[in-house]
């Protein structure tokens, strides 16, 4: 895992393989084909290319990193995938995807961030127990650059990830039919292209995204203009002119920034683990009901259901407070793990070794 990475909405990156073939109009101008295939020398690209798997000490670091954020008490996340898409559909990077998914189990501190163009491919290639109970360390992204688009968003939400994030990257054009998607959507980061063939992002299709998110309570994060920028025009190179007279100036990444109506918007969601903790300081009872989050009621016909993620996340509150009542005080949210059964839902205290031992069963206690 890079130790910095320039992407303003992850502390860092990692990468289980390097190459990839393009998709979509987002990859036209893909920067991780030009820096593998040009400055790394790497004949990776493409359908018929090999994949390059990263090495062995590379994939240490995220040990690392997890034990630095542990030792902090501070959760990191980590963009997975910025010179290769996870989602990719070979089978030949199975393999891979296994060990990634071994490094992300071992790895609680890390808020994996997969994202894909491929989303409806999340179903196929997580491991089966994962498709309706994935960890919760994994916020599942799609890119959406353009309307056409706007499908991935549905297909990232057929696996019920603690946050679905929208990455509009690069905004290719306005989106007027946005806020048909944007139900059970927890993230939306916006950004102009970059780089010399960069394609202007007109100010008026990011403003209205704004506004929905803020609408919505979705946090919204703002994360550059790219090469072109509708301010800073002493510097610039070279001018762009939209059909309704908006002149957009080239003056590259940097100096484009990310100020947007005055300043920045950089919004991240509330990372399950910082909610629960929040909501258990917040509960001093069994009865009372945390008030961020976790508006619904959770307790159905004598029996819990999982109805949707803030009953989830309802739940492992709770479970948090059944287990202080067995004495066990410093149980960590993260440290649980929900599972079915045919008569209800059977919840699991997982230690964080890796086994898991039976806690406690939904058809036997009750509020
Ligand atoms: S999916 Fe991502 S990595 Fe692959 S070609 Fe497109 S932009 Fe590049």
């Amino acid at each position: 895992m890079s130790e910095t990475t320039g992407i303003s909405w992850a502390h860092s990156t990692f990468n289980p393989w390097m190459g990839c073939v393009n998709v979509s109009p987002a990859c036209e101008h893909c920067y991780a084909e030009a820096l593998v295939t040009g400055s790394m020398g790497l004949p990776v690209w493409g359908r018929d290319a090999p994949r390059r798997r990263t090495s062995t000490r590379y994939w240490t670091q995220p040990y690392f990193w997890n034990r630095e954020a542990e030792k902090e008490g501070k959760r990191r996340r980590g963009f997975c995938g910025s010179l290769c898409d996870v989602m990719e559909d070979r089978r030949d990077l199975d393999p891979i995807r296994l060990d990634l998914y071994r490094l992300i189990e071992h790895t609680p501190w890390l808020d994996w961030l997969l994202l894909t163009k491929r989303p409806q491919n999340f179903r196929r290639f997580l491991p089966e127990a994962w498709r309706d109970n994935p960890p919760a360390n994994i916020w599942g992204l799609t890119t959406v650059e353009s309307s056409d688009y706007l499908w991935r968003a549905e297909a990232l939400k057929a696996v019920p990830f603690v946050v679905h994030g929208l990455s509009i990257e690069p905004l290719l054009e306005d989106m007027p039919t946005l806020a048909d998607h944007l139900a059970d959507i927890e993230w939306v980061i916006v950004g102009g292209e970059s780089g010399e063939e960069a394609r202007p992002m007109h100010r008026d299709w990011v403003r209205p995204i704004r506004d929905l998110c803020i609408d919505r309570g979705i946090p919204f994060h703002f994360k550059q203009w790219g090469e072109w920028s509708p301010n800073a025009p002493e510097v610039a190179r070279e001018q762009y002119r939209f059909e309704d007279g908006l002149v957009m100036h080239r003056v590259g990444k940097h100096a484009a920034g990310r100020l947007l109506d005055g300043r920045e918007w950089l919004e991240f969601p509330q990372p399950l683990m910082e909610t629960l903790l929040h909501s258990l300081d917040a509960i001093t009872t069994r009865g009372s009901l945390p008030s961020r989050g976790c508006s619904e009621p959770v307790f159905l016909n004598g029996r819990f259901e999982l109805l949707d993620r803030r009953l989830r996340c309802f739940q492992l509150t709770w479970v948090c407070l059944v287990a202080r009542d067995f004495g066990i005080d410093n149980l960590h949210p993260k440290q649980l793990v929900l599972g079915h059964s045919e008569d209800g839902l059977d919840l699991l205290w997982s230690q964080l070794d890796g086994r898991h031992q039976p806690f406690y069963h939904s058809s036997g206690l009750g509020p």
